[in-house]
């Protein structure tokens, strides 16, 4: 019983700070794009590397070096951060992690079965990561041309990936495409 009310306040403890967490995030400025017939708005982050992420909240940031890149290009980062919002990607992996979390906490006790489930699970989260950023790229190609986004992963996408990466290598993205 004191193992089930741990597990339940490290959850509330991780989920507030994950769901607090856009309001604590400082942006130099906002930048606005037009996809298709939507205006949708960057916000940007001091960064000297080309990188795009999203929040739950539906935030989408760059990082400064990215408005570098060739406006076609940015777009095609965006769409693809559009596509984790639309796809309700964050929200998805957030419900999982509390799922991993409670069952771990609560198998700590028994070694012989933590241990094979603590592989499963984060096998299976990286597994929904690396299918998540598929599905991404999938959305993204609905709005924006294919070969730029094809470009854009290759000049930036991960050379390697494996069992435990979170973003499947580039090649597999752009036969995936
Ligand atoms: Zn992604």
């Amino acid at each position: 019983m004191q193992v089930i009310i741990f597990a339940i306040l490290s959850l509330i403890f991780i989920d507030s700070i994950y769901l607090t967490l856009p309001k604590f995030m400082k942006y130099e400025k906002h930048v606005q794009f037009q996809l298709g017939n939507k205006t949708i708005t960057a916000k940007i982050r001091d960064g000297d590397y080309i990188n795009a992420f999203s929040l739950y909240n539906g935030d989408i940031i760059l990082t400064s070096a990215s408005l570098n890149l060739k406006e076609e290009e940015i777009k095609a980062m965006i769409a693809h951060e559009l596509g984790h919002i639309k796809l309700h990607h964050h929200i998805k992996m957030l419900i999982l992690i509390n799922i991993l979390v409670f069952a771990l906490l609560n198998s700590v006790t028994n070694i012989l079965f933590f241990i094979p489930l603590a592989i499963t699970l984060i096998l299976f989260q990286r597994y929904l990561s690396r299918f998540f950023e598929l599905q991404a790229d999938s959305f993204a190609t609905r709005i924006v041309d294919k070969e730029v986004l094809h470009e854009i992963i290759i000049k930036y996408g991960e050379r390697k990936s494996n069992i435990l990466s979170t973003h499947p290598s580039a090649l597999t993205r752009i036969k995936k495409i």
